[in-house]
């Protein structure tokens, strides 16, 4: 069985992108013969600033009813309110998803599952933003009991506090439990929301089919530069085909284990040379500051302390001799270039 794709914009920001959008994706499409099962768009966006597109509103669900017309394709957008599936039901809309930051409120998604109750929508419930086990299943649960016709879960990865590589922080484990606890529940990922840029998303895509993901929701635009909102994690329809095209299904992959453990690594080697990076611009900063105090490059006390605190901070023992001797290039390295 081939996964579950769901593809298209953030948002749904005009008629025309979204008609544009969703023509070039079938040309894409048809000429791979290939399919997708949602073309995804929000009407309504729930964003962090008051000042950023918070979405058209219900204007955009009649160009939504028009793509599944005249393209074929089921259509899902995000609901926050029983108002608003009132309102795509009215549209002809069948699929909808709940995003991470209702996912987060029990109250809210149970108002959502009553106005869903024995309908014959789909749901696609994304897990909270707060990497919360048991309040992610406990929101398929609310929907499940509510008889909805599909439930399947998207994950989109967790906010952290650190500033990281990714948008989300993966976590892989959560959803990877989440489908030990609900083993006939479709889980989908998300690895737009998740990486936040698209350098990332053909490593984490493959590596959620790897895992066993049973789909990937990706967002793409016919525009990606001028999207009103996620600019940077979304892919026109020919780099989505192109890198869907090349990925390789769980089953099709020899030395599964191996490969996952590979592509963990390459995610650990990402992080280490962005951080890298990251600590050598800081490495340019104290060498000005030392520069305009007349400080000297080497205060070998201050890096005697430094390093104590490193070696004491808990690592495993195992790998001491492995972090002094690291801990050791990264100051002889930042002492030249000081220098
Ligand atoms: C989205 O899918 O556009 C969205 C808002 O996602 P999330 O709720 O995962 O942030
Ligand atoms: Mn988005």
């Amino acid at each position: 069985m081939r996964p579950i794709l769901i593809a298209g914009p953030c948002a749904a920001e005009s008629k025309q992108q979204v008609m544009e959008t969703a023509e070039q994706l079938r040309e894409e499409l048809q000429a791979r013969d290939m399919s997708i099962d949602y073309f995804r768009a929000g009407v309504w966006k729930p964003r962090s600033n008051p000042d950023s597109f918070a979405g058209v509103g219900e204007e955009a669900l009649s160009w939504l009813s028009e793509v599944q017309c005249r393209y074929g394709f089921e259509v899902c957008t995000e609901v926050m309110t029983p108002r608003q599936v009132e309102l795509c039901a009215a549209h002809g809309i069948r699929a909808v998803w709940v995003g991470a930051r209702t996912s987060v409120n029990p109250t809210e998604v149970q108002q959502l599952a009553d106005a869903l109750r024995g309908t014959d929508f789909t749901v696609l419930v994304k897990n909270p933003i707060v990497p919360d086990l048991k309040l992610w299943a406990g929101n398929i649960e609310r929907f499940q009991k509510a008889d909805v016709k599909q439930v399947i879960a998207i994950h989109r990865g967790f906010a952290d506090s650190n500033e990281n590589v990714y948008r989300n922080a993966p976590c892989w484990e959560i959803p990877i439990d989440l489908k030990v606890q609900f083993p006939d529940l479709p889980i989908v990922c998300d690895p737009s929301h998740l990486c936040g840029r698209t350098q990332w998303i053909p490593q984490i895509s493959q590596l959620a089919l790897i895992y066993g993901f049973d789909g990937l929701m990706l967002e793409c635009h016919c525009d990606p530069q001028h999207a009103l909102s996620d600019a940077a994690q979304q892919l026109t329809p020919q780099q989505w085909a192109e890198m869907v095209q090349g990925l390789s299904f769980k089953n099709n992959v020899p030395n599964r284990e191996l490969v996952i453990q590979r592509a963990l690594l390459e995610n650990v080697d990402t992080q280490l040379s962005e951080l890298l990076a990251k600590r050598m611009q800081i490495v340019d900063e104290v060498a000005r500051i030392k520069k305009a105090n007349n400080l000297p490059v080497v205060q070998p006390q201050q890096w005697q302390q430094v390093r104590e605190r490193y070696l004491k901070s808990g690592q495993d023992k195992q790998y001491q001799e492995f972090i002094e001797e690291f801990l050791e290039i990264l100051h002889q390295n930042s002492i030249k270039r000081q220098q």
